[in-house]
């Protein structure tokens, strides 16, 4: 099993346990690099963000200074593309996020719920689903642009987005593709993200599987993530994605090791 795990939102975010609570269950699973990546402060949604940066980073710090578990922590953060933190130089890590689009003065999340995400396209794209993933693609190329170490769930349009997106169409491959090109000119980390599935609510991880045989032919790095938000699911899919990425013909995927993200064989 992969025992790293860097993508885990505690109850400082829209978690529902305590970033304790969250370090004894992944001792538990066998995790030796856990790392807290609450999404950053976001004042147009409180409910999904910290509540305040500063608070935010000590709160982690002393947890890490305080613990006596077997496990390696780290203090890292999901930027979301419209909410930089304001303290970047003391993560470890930062995971680079789309949530959301703008358009025509509106903001919206995009892994709300189908309802959102056709009122989306409908109010601010002329009822159009693909002038709606084209702007959330150029806003992940935006956000690959300013670097984060890991790229987030590349695709995340697809959680809420059956039946109102053609996700098959050439269209919509070429578009992605475009787009995942663009992101790896970045040397970003592409995410293998089980969050969707972690809610039942996709069959596979992000991104779709005809974009990792994109990014392994292109010889981008990949890092498998839980996003987890239960400890219940702690490790949900670092067993699977490892299989999953080795069917795919990666050889190596990224993990953490003693502070720096390197390459491991697969
Ligand atoms: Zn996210
Ligand atoms: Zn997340």
């Amino acid at each position: 099993m992969i025992t790293t795990s860097l993508h885990n939102h505690c109850n400082l975010c829209d978690g529902k346990n305590t970033p304790e609570e969250m370090i004894a269950a992944a001792v538990k699973a066998g995790i030796t690099d856990f790392g807290f990546s609450s999404h950053s402060y976001a004042c147009f949604d409180m409910g999904a963000s910290v509540k305040n940066e500063r608070e935010y980073i000590e709160r982690i710090k002393s947890v890490i200074k305080n613990n006596d578990l077997p496990v390696n922590l780290y203090l890292g953060a999901e930027e979301d593309l419209f909410c930089p933190v304001a303290f970047r130089e003391e993560y470890d890590y930062i995971i680079g996020s789309v949530h959301y689009v703008k358009q025509g003065g509106r903001i919206y999340g995009v892994d709300i719920s189908a309802e959102v995400l056709s009122r989306c396209i409908e109010e601010s794209f002329s009822s159009d689903p693909a002038a709606f993933y084209r702007a959330y693609f150029e806003n992940v190329a935006e956000c690959a642009r300013r670097k984060p170490d890991i790229l987030g769930h590349f695709d995340l349009i697809r959680l809420c987005g059956g039946g109102i997106i053609d996700f098959s169409s050439h269209d919509y491959i070429d578009a992605a593709i475009a787009c995942i090109d663009e992101c790896l000119k970045y040397d970003v980390i592409a995410e293998v993200n089980y969050g969707g599935m972690a809610r039942g609510k996709t069959l596979s991880p992000y991104p779709d599987e005809f974009l990792l045989k994109r990014i392994r032919e292109k010889n981008g790095r990949v890092i498998v993530s839980t996003d987890c938000h239960d400890v219940n699911l702690i490790a949900f899919g670092l067993d699977e994605g490892e299989k999953y990425l080795k069917s795919l013909g990666f050889t190596s995927v990224t993990v953490m090791e003693n502070g720096k993200l390197v390459q491991q064989p697969l």
